[in-house]
């Protein structure tokens, strides 16, 4: 006979389980038992479901890196006993942790599917039922005994995706993540839809944890008439281990001397000098215009599609392995989890 299903639900926090203070009017993170206990549907399961709970939930602007080696250590430590994990999570910061988690966890061979909501479990109009009860049904959805989905994902409004391709746009409508450089993984109506090519295939090796992260880590968005003073502030900053230059359209930025001398310098003392586009869509190509050849010539590494979130949590990621300039130029030239198009 076949075993029933097995999912861990894991509760960090985030709308879905808030409520509102009575006095103030914020929206407060809730207990664990208060947001099940809104969803009785989740009895009428087939599948054999678990839950962990943070003691204190968290509204996912509090994110930390700690936070996240916490919960690739709840996945590696319940790998085996589990054939797929649904994380409940705030949408603010939910496409860092899955960029991040996707990292972490390599080899994945089973589904870890984040969802959150904007409204609250116990408002009337949630899209909270609707989001956790489908990522349920796909962390447990299987052909053949095994998994369909094996990556980290975002499940929200409708829609699953690569969580390392997504970020959030939108505030105020249920539709709250975008995923413009990689197609939707699987789209729900009546049935789900897998988008099966797009899927990343079940990994055979065994889960590797990667618990390391680096996260001195600079952010220079660029502007036009960005001072020279305060890019030098930031590219000595004691301790800097890498900087993402956000960059305009196709990866271009001023030719201004003074800026690529800044960068060269930096670069001539170990510093990883990222490229990431302001655009939401398309890349960074260094040399398809003048003003990104210097760029190039310098030693300025290309984040080609990647999203920004993305880059933060694979920077993090990939400094801490503490590899040479070379190799970690090499890893963020890679694509690792399916995070870049080459
Ligand atoms: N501030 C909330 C959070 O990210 C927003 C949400 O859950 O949608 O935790």
């Amino acid at each position: 006979m076949k075993k029933r299903t097995s999912i861990l639900l894991i509760y960090t926090g985030g709308t879905i389980g808030m409520m509102q203070d009575a006095r103030s009017g914020e929206l407060k993170p809730f207990n664990f038992k208060a947001l099940t206990k809104q969803i009785p549907e989740l009895s009428k399961f087939d599948i054999d479901l678990s839950s962990i709970s943070f003691e204190v939930p968290l509204d996912s602007s509090n994110m930390h890196p700690r936070v996240w080696i916490k919960l690739a250590t709840i996945i590696k430590d319940n790998y085996l006993n589990y054939d797929g994990f649904v994380i409940l999570h705030g949408s603010d910061t939910m496409s860092y942790t899955s960029s991040a988690l996707s990292f972490m966890l390599e080899n994945l061979d089973k589904p870890v599917i984040l969802t959150g909501s904007q409204l609250p479990i116990g408002i009337i109009r949630t899209d909270g039922k609707e989001n956790l009860i489908t990522a349920i049904e796909i962390a447990s959805a299987q052909i053949k005994n095994k998994p369909i989905v094996s990556e980290v994902c975002i499940y929200f409004e409708y829609k699953l995706y690569r969580g390392n391709r997504t970020f959030k746009y939108n505030s105020a409508h249920f539709d709250a993540f975008k995923s413009p450089n990689y197609p939707e993984l699987a789209e729900a109506g009546v049935d789900i839809q897998y988008n099966t090519n797009a899927l990343l295939k079940p990994s055979k090796k065994k889960l590797l944890v990667h618990l390391n992260l680096e996260n001195d880590i600079a952010v220079l968005k660029l502007f036009p008439g960005i001072s020279k003073k305060i890019t030098h502030s930031i590219l000595n900053t004691i301790g800097i281990k890498a900087v993402i230059i956000e960059t305009f359209g196709a990866g271009n930025a001023t030719t201004e001397e003074w800026f690529i001398t800044a960068l060269k310098d930096a670069i001539a003392k170990g510093i990883i000098v990222y490229n990431v586009t302001q655009c939401a869509e398309g890349k960074v190509i260094q040399g398809k215009y003048e003003t990104s050849s210097a760029l190039k010539r310098v030693g300025v590494i290309s984040g080609l599609d990647i999203t920004f979130e993305s880059a933060i949590a694979k920077l993090m990621y990939v400094l801490g392995k503490n590899l040479s300039v070379l190799q970690t130029t090499k890893l963020l030239q890679s694509n690792l989890r399916g995070e870049i198009s080459i």
